[in-house]
């Protein structure tokens, strides 16, 4: 096989049922790819020799035709998932060394079905940012670069997931999604990324930044293997409270299902001031493509949305305030010693936590404080209900709903990081979602002048999922896209 590391995902799974390739190669090729881009720091824990084990595991059960849904596939996982008897940090210094004793639900769901684990992917401290520059481990790097070579962000949180996908250091991975976290980097690297109904996937040894907004999904570089993936992660969860027992679509059936007859929304407080035209065009872009495939382009209003990212950044900080009160020095990972029990807390809170996330921590505490719960946190939760509304009524008329799935491409490291008011508008596509509970799907769309991926979002009601897959599929097809950013494995680095 000339070059295992192109085939999709669906690709190798066949590949692997004719024994045209084993699972062990496969592996083996990735952990080469995974040691090869080690510069762009996508990986915090290579876990190589477990790797291998699952995949002669793998080759075992496909010998024997007993293949799960992933057999064989080799998955990065984001750091921010509790996998059993592997360091677990959230890109946290707070967590350092913490190995937990359980698996999240969502990655023992992927190792059933025959997964590989590769490893730990890097991310936002705590999944707090944009740019994955908040990590204690240092930026994950973009694959892609501009003409004069300047290191690029991946996005963020979950950098290193869309960073290694596009890398070629991981054939799929899961990541999170609070505010964008999912589709943001993924737009930024040229792949797939969703975001599922709030509900969909079970929340259970995920560590938790924002409870009601926290959503795992998959990551894959074509939207058929993102629907193989998702097929895997979902499903109910009695350990979560909030899981859904609503039934998974066919979401492999969605795939050719095309968009005739869909009535597609374009939400008109989705053009900003200012924009980057580039981006204009591309979602221009997509509307034609849909328009062309038998879709119905409808005019849309969404009035709230301009209240979405401050009722996002009082909600998420609130409820990450009391998430984050549990790493106290006792329970888990790291401990500074002091004089007295107090001291000991706030000692090690202020050496194992960074900026980014005290910040978030202050903030949520005032939000939440006696004096100023009614006037901030209670009038967010307001205001969220009504972007639920506004959505509710859109989807009166409307199947799904096209928008830019970010307002630029990927930035150079270090130009936003010292401006968090900036940072905080990557998000500005993508939060309505997480608020509303609604799935959103990021897919590459094109590239722009300086040769770099810009991605599309399409949203849809609760649960229907299948109306992503089935649109996503027309706007890959359409796009064309070839996800080849420059720095991946084999490529020049
Ligand atoms: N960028 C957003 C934030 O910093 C969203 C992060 C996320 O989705 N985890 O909160």
């Amino acid at each position: 096989m000339a070059d295992m590391l192109e085939l999709g995902a669906v690709e190798a799974r066949s590949a692997l049922d004719t024994r045209e390739i084993s699972a062990v190669e496969l592996t083996s090729a990735y952990i080469a790819a995974a040691e090869d881009t080690v510069g762009l720091n996508n990986y915090v824990a290579l876990t190589a020799e477990h790797a291998l084990e699952m995949a002669a595991a793998s080759d075992a059960r496909i010998a024997k035709g007993e293949a799960g849904l992933l057999e064989g596939v080799p998955i990065g996982v984001k750091d921010l998932f509790c996998t059993a008897g592997y360091t677990s940090t959230a890109c946290s210094k707070i967590l350092a060394g913490f190995t937990p004793t359980y698996e999240s639900t969502v990655t023992a769901n992927l190792w059933r079905e025959g997964g590989v684990m590769l490893g730990k992917l890097n991310c936002d401290e705590f999944a707090m940012g944009s740019a994955n520059e908040t990590s204690a481990y240092g930026p994950a790097i973009n694959p892609w670069q501009t003409a004069d070579g300047a290191d690029l962000v991946p996005g963020g949180s979950s950098g290193g997931s869309a960073a290694a996908v596009a890398a070629r250091s991981a054939l799929l991975a899961t990541g999170t999604d609070t505010g964008g976290s999912i589709r943001q980097p993924a737009a930024f690297c040229g792949v797939v990324g969703l975001k599922p109904t709030y509900g969909r996937c079970s929340r259970w040894g995920i560590v938790a930044f924002a409870s009601s907004l926290d959503q795992a999904g998959p990551f894959s570089r074509n939207v058929a293997d993102n629907a193989l993936l998702m097929q895997a992660m979902a499903g109910f969860d009695p350990k979560d409270s909030t899981s859904a027992d609503v039934p998974l679509q066919d979401l492999s059936a969605a795939l050719t299902r095309g968009v005739g007859g869909m009535k597609i929304g374009i939400p008109a407080e989705y053009v900003l001031d200012g924009m980057d035209p580039e981006v204009v065009t591309i979602w221009q872009q997509g509307q034609d493509w849909l328009r062309a495939a038998g879709a119905e382009l409808v005019d849309i209003s969404l009035p709230h949305t301009k209240y979405a990212l401050p009722a996002y950044y009082i909600i998420a900080p609130a409820e990450a305030s009391s998430n984050l009160a549990r790493y106290d020095g006792v329970r888990y990972g790291k401990r500074v010693e002091a004089e007295s029990l107090d001291e000991m807390y706030a000692l090690t809170r202020a050496e194992g936590f960074g900026e980014e996330v005290q910040r978030r921590i202050m903030i949520g505490t005032y939000v939440l404080s006696a004096g100023y719960y009614d006037a901030y946190y209670l009038k967010a939760q307001r205001v969220r209900r009504l972007i639920r509304n506004d959505f509710e009524t859109a989807f009166e008329n409307v199947d799904a709903i096209l928008t830019p799935a970010t307002p630029s491409a990927a930035f150079p490291v270090g130009r936003k990081v010292d401006d968090p008011v900036t940072n905080f508008l990557n998000d500005v596509f993508t939060v309505p979602a997480n608020l509303a509970g609604l799935p959103g799907m990021a897919v590459p769309a094109g590239i722009n002048g300086d040769s770099l991926p810009l991605g599309l979002q399409l949203l849809a009601r609760p649960f229907d999922e299948a109306t992503l897959y089935a649109a996503g599929q027309v706007l890959e097809d359409a796009a064309g896209f070839v996800a080849n950013p420059p720095r991946r494995a084999g490529g020049v680095s």
